[in-house]
């Protein structure tokens, strides 16, 4: 392909709104004509000359030499995400996982400190806890609402600080201006998940975050079909992630950044019914008399709700809420839900429903799962797209099953 020789460059200013920049964010991007953008379903790619080989072989990040160095649908992508992060690029893996694990081991080496939250999606706080430190690489983990204890962590050799908000179980956000404001005049790397929340409601670029990440899998995707990862960052952060990236491999198929390419389209027109719905169920669910408590940021009743306010423009799909009558009581509502599918992950069209403590319940007590903080009544749902009287019927059977 002709035009893979000298990679486009993004044009200087795209300030779309989101709902503009998903449809165009990526139209700079050649499609020799076609509205709907070809999948280059290509291992590889060839040069016409030595000169063009050689430039494609030393060009960092080049979108037609080797997929695993880069894919044009894959550029496409990344501009979009770009536009919406708010950053100068992106670049996509294979899943959420593989964009927190390269860009981890892209920036820390032996001898470095980093600081991370108490809690985290439980395959990063692994990385933290136990694989970073098999590296030399210390951690502290901090409660990510203690802005004290986090500015107390810091040490001569902290290299990053990574945060997550929303985050799981209780929905605890981070205040992420504060922690850029903490990191900065240090030098030190911040770095945001924010899978939960998503750059339409929330966008730490913006707040001072050095580099945004995402479980594309989620809202991205959007329908439950694919997994897929990226990272939202500078031009120099990107390339030294790049470098690890083509090294550990992480890469997404064409064919799944094509079907990401279509999710994002919609992702606008998703997130606004999600949002709605997802704040109208939790309003509804504290009026019941079976709920002991409901978690979600845009509940007046969020112990930080001020702060959700301040950093958000919406609150996201996912609420958590408690069951009077404990574990059985829990399980037995779960069970009951027809509409709501039970299963893990979030953000996509069908709004789905775990009961978290079920994961430990055949090698725990309840009792030991309360000491282990697991609380044993909890429900964890991502709110999909469907109508909202429908989901509240649904909920409401499960509660209250006529026996
Ligand atoms: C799902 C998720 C991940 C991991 O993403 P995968 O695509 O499953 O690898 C990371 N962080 C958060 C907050 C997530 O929800």
């Amino acid at each position: 392909m002709k035009d893979a020789a000298s990679p486009p460059t993004r044009p200087e200013k795209q300030d779309w709104h989101d709902e503009t920049a998903v449809l165009h964010g990526d139209a700079w991007l050649s499609s020799d004509g076609a509205v709907c953008p070809p999948i280059h379903y290509s291992a590889t790619f060839k040069a016409e000359s030595a000169q063009e080989f050689a430039e494609m072989a030393t060009t960092p990040r080049h979108p037609g030499f080797y997929t695993r160095y880069g894919n044009p649908v894959h550029k496409r992508v990344e501009a979009i995400l770009a536009n919406l992060e708010g950053t100068e690029t992106a670049l996509l893996t294979a899943s959420g996982m593989g964009a927190i694990s390269t860009t981890l081991l892209a920036l820390v080496t032996r001898g470095d400190h980093v600081i991370a939250q108490r809690r985290h999606y439980m395959s990063t706080s692994r990385l933290f806890e136990e694989i970073l430190p098999r590296f030399g690489v210390e951690s502290t983990v901090v409660d990510q609402t203690d802005l004290d204890a986090m500015a107390a962590a810091i040490k001569p050799n902290t290299r990053l600080i990574m945060v997550e908000t929303p985050v799981n179980p209780t929905l605890a956000l981070t205040d992420l201006r504060a922690v850029a404001d903490l990191a900065q005049p240090k030098g030190i790397i911040t770095i945001a998940d924010n899978t939960f929340a998503s750059p339409l409601n929330q966008k730490p670029h913006a707040l001072g975050i050095d580099i945004v990440l995402h479980s594309a899998t989620k809202y991205f995707g959007g329908h439950h079909d694919i997994t897929a990862g990226a990272i939202c960052c500078s031009n120099a952060h990107a390339e030294k992630i790049w470098d690890m990236h083509t090294t550990l491999g992480s890469v997404l198929s064409p064919m799944d950044a094509w079907l990401l390419l279509r999710g994002l389209r919609t992702l606008s027109l998703r997130m606004e019914r999600i949002n709605a719905n997802a704040l109208a169920l939790a309003q509804w669910l504290e009026d019941q008399p079976q709920i002991e408590r409901v978690f979600y940021p845009g509940l007046e009743s969020h112990p930080q709700h001020a702060l959700a306010l301040k950093q958000m423009r919406g609150f996201g799909a996912v609420i958590a809420f408690s069951v009077k009558g404990g574990f059985d009581a829990t399980s037995r509502f779960v069970s009951g839900l027809k509409l709501a599918t039970h299963a893990v992950s979030l953000g996509g069209v069908e709004t789905l429903a775990v009961h978290t403590a079920a994961m430990w319940s055949g090698t725990m007590t309840e009792a030991q799962m309360k000491t282990a903080g697991i609380e044993p009544n909890f429900v964890r749902m991502s709110v999909g797209v469907e109508h909202i009287d429908d989901l509240k019927q649904d909920l409401a059977q499960a509660l209250s099953p006529a026996s």
